[in-house]
Parts: C-alpha cells; structure tokens; sequence
C-alpha cells in the first residue's frame, strides 16, 4: 500500500431526518485541529436524501470540503447502503484519516466500512493527536512520524490504550460523543461542494417497515447548560426531588452515576461518565457523589465543577472547583431556597 497516496481529513457528517447530530459539528471541530498539525483540509461526507441544503452548515463549522451522496436509497439509514456510498467516497477522496461519530448508527458503519476498505478501526476513542509512534514491532525501532494517535478506554476502562495503524490508510476512528469540542461557526464560510455517486445500490438486505421514535421523558443531559447529579449518596429514588428544585431553581436538568443506575432508582439515560454520557455543561454540581475515574471521566470538561460530599476525602473534591463538606439534605434545599429568593 502506497501511503503517500492518502491525504486529508475525513469525517462522517451523520444527519437524521434533515438534521444535523451535534457529533458532526464535534468531529469537524477535531478534524480541523488534526488537519493544522498535519498542514491539510478536512472533507464533510455527508449522506442521505434531499440533503444537499445541509452543506453550507458544514461549511459554517469548517468543512474545506462537502462530499454529498444524495439518493432515496440512503433516506433512512440503513447499514448496507451507506457502508457502500462511505467505502466508496474513500476509495475515490482517500483521505488519511476518517472520523465516525461512536453514536448507535457510527458503531454499526465505522467497522463494516473499515472491513470493506481493509484498515483498521479503533473504536470510542476519547482523544486524538497527531504524533510519533515507536514501532516495537519493526527491527530498526523506528520512529513513524505524524501518525493519528487514538485514546481509548481499555480492559473495561482500568487502562487507557493508544493505538496507532502505522501500515494502512486511511486511519479510522469512531468517536465517543460529547468529548471533542466543536469548533465555532462562521456563517457565510464557503466550503467545496461536491456532489459524488457511489454507483447504483441494488441490494436489498433490509427492508424499514416501519420507524418507531423514541418516546423521551427527559432532556438530554448532553445538551444541558446545568446539571445537578446525584450519586449513591443521595439515599433513594425518593430523594431526588430535592436534586430537580434545584435544578429547576437554576434552569438545569438532573444526572447521576451509575451506582444510582444500577439500583434502578435513575434510567441509564441520565448516567454520566465512561459507561453513560460524556457532559460538558457550563455548572455540573456532583451531590453524594465519590469521584470514580469512570464517572470523571463523563464530566470533567464541565466549565465549573462544585462537589458536594460528606466525606472531606472524597476524590471527587480533586477536579471540583469549590467543594462543600457536609449533608447535601441540608446544603442542597437551603441552596434552593436562598435561589428562588432571588
Ligand atoms: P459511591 O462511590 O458509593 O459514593 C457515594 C458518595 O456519597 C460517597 O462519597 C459518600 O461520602 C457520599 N455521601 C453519602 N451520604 C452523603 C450525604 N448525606 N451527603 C453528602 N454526601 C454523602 N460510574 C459512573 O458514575 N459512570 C459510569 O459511566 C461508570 N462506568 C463504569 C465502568 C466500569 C467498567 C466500571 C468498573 C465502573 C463504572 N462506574 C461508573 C462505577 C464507578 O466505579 C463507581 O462505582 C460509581 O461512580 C460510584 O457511584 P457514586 O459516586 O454515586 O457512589
């Protein structure tokens, strides 16, 4: 393989019913960086039906470039169809990197096109960086230069892994949600839009008989400029009112841990850290909450962090940027309280 032939940044500008997944505006935010270290352009790949209209807002968000594969075939998302139409458009662009959003559609798409294309994957990857890489595996242990680095949890998140893939191209990652910040919008930003044809799609190995939405009763934490998380701490599902005044009281929105999860007193939607969502909200209060590696990991990009815990040598008072000793039965209404009386 010729690896000189691969340029470029490539990312899968995922989209649902004419609507851009916030991971799009993350992965180009990630691409542009890679793409400054590695003196390149970054390429949206966007796929769907009548969906030419969302190119300018890839643009806007820094795309140099915007691949749209447009056809009725790829109206819903299907895996078939769309591993043919991405596989294809690297065949053609070949880029040297390609980022997929580790969301349910980009955990099924990355493997099946990085089988198709014959390059590996490394999945839910948490950081990226553009780095050397010692190959231990060659004799002359020499040093492969601007290699794409990717970070991962490992070993059920009690190690970090850093994978590289220095022998094909392109470099593939899937992406974890929520953890690479999106770069800022331009509007007016001009982009390259190209309109590519994968080639006819004839195959038909799943049919969508019906969509089903989700019904959801709760925000999404992901989206929330203020979360109140509660942990184990909290004492029962009974108690978590108080942890929903406050949040009202701020106009926020309620999270938690997972022990809170497992005890079934919060749906797994709520959870934060390596196993639930990764948060990044403007205030993330963590009340009765120890400060676990994996529930940090899912928050501890927050803007400030205010820990609440009875035990003075909780971890969690370790990335919190003001921390209060004491019950949080009493610290938490009073907080409320002194709120609403503004
Ligand atoms: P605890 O650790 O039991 O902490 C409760 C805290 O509440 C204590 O610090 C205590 O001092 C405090 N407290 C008790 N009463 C009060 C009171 N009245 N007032 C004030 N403070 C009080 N965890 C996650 O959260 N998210 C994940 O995604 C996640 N993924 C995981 C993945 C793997 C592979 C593994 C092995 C674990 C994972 N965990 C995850 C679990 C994690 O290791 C911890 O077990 C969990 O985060 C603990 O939850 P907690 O802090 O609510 O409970």
């Amino acid at each position: 393989m010729n690896l000189e032939e691969y340029k470029g940044i490539c990312v899968f500008a995922q989209q649902t019913d004419h609507r851009l997944n916030s991971i799009a505006f993350e992965l180009l935010g990630k691409g542009k960086e890679l793409a400054k270290d590695l003196k390149t352009d970054v390429t949206a790949v966007l796929i769907g039906y009548e969906i030419m209209g969302l190119a300018d807002e890839l643009a806007a968000y820094g795309a140099d470039r915007v691949i749209v594969v447009d056809g009725p075939e790829f109206k819903e998302y299907r895996a078939e169809p769309y591993t043919h139409a991405l596989a294809s458009a690297i065949g053609k662009y070949k880029p040297e990197i390609v980022l997929i959003g580790a969301t349910a559609v980009g955990r099924e798409l990355g493997p099946k096109v990085s089988a198709r294309i014959a390059t590996g994957l490394t999945a839910d990857c948490t950081k990226l960086e553009i780095g050397d890489f010692p190959l231990h595996t060659v004799p002359d242990k020499e040093q492969k230069h601007n290699q794409l680095l990717m970070t991962r949890p490992a070993f059920g998140g009690n190690t970090i892994a850093t994978i590289a893939c220095p022998n094909h191209r392109p470099q593939m990652a899937t992406v974890r949600p929520g953890v690479m910040r999106t770069a800022g919008k331009l509007q007016g930003r001009k982009a390259l839009i190209e309109e590519f044809n994968p080639g006819y799609y004839s195959r038909k190995d799943t049919e969508i008989l019906e969509i089903v939405k989700a019904v959801n009763e709760t925000a999404d934490i992901m989206d929330a400029k203020i979360l109140v998380s509660g942990g184990r701490g909290i004492g029962g599902p009974e108690n978590f009112h108080l942890l929903k005044e406050l949040a009202d009281a701020l106009g926020g929105e309620v999270s938690c841990s997972r022990a809170v999860v497992d005890a079934g007193w919060k749906p797994k939607d709520l959870q934060v850290g390596q196993t639930g969502k990764t948060v990044r909200p403007n205030v993330y209060f963590a009340v009765g909450i120890s400060g676990a590696i994996q529930h940090v990991a899912g928050m501890e990009e927050s803007d400030l962090i205010i820990a609440i815990n009875k035990d003075e040598s909780a971890p969690i008072f370790e990335v919190a940027d003001y921390g209060i000793t004491g019950d949080w039965k009493k610290i938490v209404p009073e907080l409320t309280r002194q709120l609403q009386a503004v």
